[in-house]
């Protein structure tokens, strides 16, 4: 395999695939990158989408997901359920900080008095080493979802993390997600019926109100926007 980064080669590609379907994104992945390439997931919609599709055109990559232990149940039944459904044995990478370890270091609830600082410790930092042994890595970004993520391009370089990052539904609305999720009959969380759109830690995810920004019940009184994981150096 040629080395990445080619910066000219990825500019071309990104423009190239600006109109492609994610079908041809993730081959195209699968064939330049091989066992180079993992993909991101935390169980949303656009994520499933893209597990369905790679659970088709390259289920040999690997999905890892990172695991705060605080999810709430229903996500990880989720997990349990999509793993079977579309034969995915999903990847779990952790802090190696325990919450009773966290705990003890920082004091009870963490998430609740520096969001930023558990973010990094539980997701940031662990997501960080893996990448290392990585090439490139899908991710289920969309250009709607937030401020941060609006100049994302199909397929990009990632300077915080010194690896590829390819956006296979980054020009994707919400509706074209759950109209592929109804098409094809796939299963997602039980909580997106029950006023959550947005779904990650269970301390730090509350229900709006409908029509309200999918992402405000997201670190409720805090500034936070973002767990940081698609944040470049200069944006943390
Ligand atoms: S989302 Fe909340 S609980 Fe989860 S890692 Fe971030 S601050 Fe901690």
């Amino acid at each position: 395999m040629h080395p990445f980064p080619l910066f000219d080669e990825i500019a071309i590609l990104a423009d190239n695939f600006e109109r492609s379907y994610p079908h041809e994104i993730i081959a195209w992945s699968a064939l330049r990158f091989g066992k180079e390439l993992a993909m991101a997931t935390g169980f949303g919609p656009e994520g499933i989408v893209i597990l369905h599709i790679l659970s088709q055109v390259a289920p040999e990559t690997t999905v890892f997901y990172l695991d705060t232990g605080l999810f709430f149940p229903e996500t990880y039944a989720l997990r349990d359920n999509l793993g079977g459904l579309l034969g995915i044995k999903f990847l779990r990478l952790a802090s190696s900080l325990s919450l009773a370890q966290q705990t003890e270091q920082y004091g009870p609830e963490l998430w609740a008095r520096e969001p930023d600082r558990c973010c990094r410790l539980r997701k940031v930092e662990p997501l960080r080493a893996f990448l290392k042994t990585r090439q490139a890595w899908i991710t289920a970004i969309r250009l709607e979802q937030t401020g941060n993520r609006a100049s994302a391009r199909p397929i990009e370089w990632d300077a915080a993390n010194g690896l590829v990052k390819v956006n296979p539904l980054v020009n994707w609305s919400q509706e074209q997600v759950w109209t592929y999720l109804h098409l094809f009959e796939l299963p997602y969380n039980e909580l997106h019926l029950k006023g959550y759109p947005s779904i990650g830690c269970a301390p730090c995810t509350r229900p709006v109100a409908e029509g309200a920004d999918p992402r405000s019940g997201r670190w409720v009184g805090h500034k936070k926007v973002e767990c940081g994981i698609h944040l470049q150096d200069e944006e943390k």
